[in-house]
């Protein structure tokens, strides 16, 4: 009886895969189509970006999340020969989208249509080449501290190169894009530097976290009606700089309330540790998947996937696709 026990916690004691990081490549179809929303949604017909291309750089290859909507491939391209065209170095590319988008397992609550980027914001040198290869981590431009209810944010601008800045900039002054995310921080510093304010600055978004890297997002492609838009950036009538520089919403991200931690006011709920099978709360990719709000194609994408990994010559085709995927895993730690 005993064995049994402990088959059974062997079991449950295996989280559960993300059905959504077993696809290896994208579905295929004649025109890419994305359904669904940033935080719920997948894509037919994902483009894949290329590991380095002119200008940019992408980490974390072994996340295989460097998967997107054309429209984001061309704009990363786009940054790419800004930063080269400039002699502003290279983008540094981290976690776009899974081969079919859906939800990830982890932090990110969107990255699930292809039109969602996260960007470091320090360049790399023009004269320097990648260090590590398996990571997207990189210096704080700003620190943010909670004392009482305050939160102070301390912007380091020996920190904070020419490039980043312009980087912003040429990125939120393109059409496609419809938000970036940044922290406090940096959205005030910009304020600041901006002080006349011009409208691509109310693209910027205070956002927790992002203190080394912004979060660049899509705006749906143009007449594609399975996308769901997200709502326009909402007008504050206090806001008297017209660009979320001021006003009720701008200040409410220096003050501790009931979406911030008491004890680390800096650290949004949403990064929190994500819990796995063994607690009662699901993992958030399976919440997502759960929700009536899912859309019913990405359930019938995946249904047909599963389905076609039952068939013993795709089972051994994917088997091998997976091997080739961790030896490239392997060779890319070697990259140092
Ligand atoms: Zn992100």
């Amino acid at each position: 009886m005993w064995i049994w026990i402990a088959a059974l916690l062997i079991v449950h004691a295996q989280p559960k895969k993300n059905p959504w990081e077993t696809m290896a490549s994208p579905v295929k179809a004649d025109q890419s189509i994305i359904y669904g929303s940033y935080s719920s949604g997948c894509i037919v017909n994902a483009e894949e970006l290329p590991l380095a291309g002119p200008g940019f750089e992408v980490v974390n290859p072994y996340r295989h999340r460097y998967y997107a909507h054309t429209s984001l491939i061309q704009l990363i391209s786009h940054l790419g020969k800004w930063a080269q065209n400039t002699g502003a170095g290279k983008v540094v590319i981290g976690d776009l989208g899974q081969p079919a988008g859906g939800p990830l397992t982890g932090a990110h609550m969107s990255h699930q249509i292809g039109l969602d980027a996260d960007i470091r914001l320090h360049l790399l040198l023009p004269d320097k080449a990648i260090t590590n290869r398996n990571s997207f981590n990189s210096t704080d431009v700003t620190q943010c501290r909670h004392s009482g209810k305050k939160i102070n944010y301390t912007f380091l601008a020996e920190k904070w190169p020419l490039s980043s800045h312009q980087l912003l900039q040429t990125a939120a002054l393109d059409e496609r894009v419809e938000r970036i995310f940044v922290s406090a921080g940096i959205k005030k510093h910009l304020c600041e530097a901006f002080a006349d304010h011009p409208q691509w600055l109310k693209k910027i978004r205070p956002e927790w976290g992002h203190t080394s890297h912004f979060h660049l997002r899509l705006r749906c492609p143009e007449g594609m009606t399975s996308c769901l838009a997200q709502n326009p950036i909402p007008e504050d009538s206090t806001d008297l700089s017209g660009v979320g520089c001021s006003g009720n919403d701008f200040n409410s991200w220096f003050i501790a309330s009931k979406n911030t931690h008491v004890s680390s006011a800096c650290i949004p709920r949403s990064t929190k540790a994500e819990k796995n099978t063994l607690g009662s709360e699901l993992p958030r990719w399976e919440n997502v998947m759960n929700k009536d709000t899912f859309p019913k194609e990405c359930k019938e994408l995946l249904a047909a996937f599963a389905a076609k990994t039952k068939d013993p010559v795709f089972a051994e085709k994917k088997k091998s696709s997976e091997t080739q995927l961790s030896q490239q895993k392997s060779t890319d730690t070697v990259i140092r």
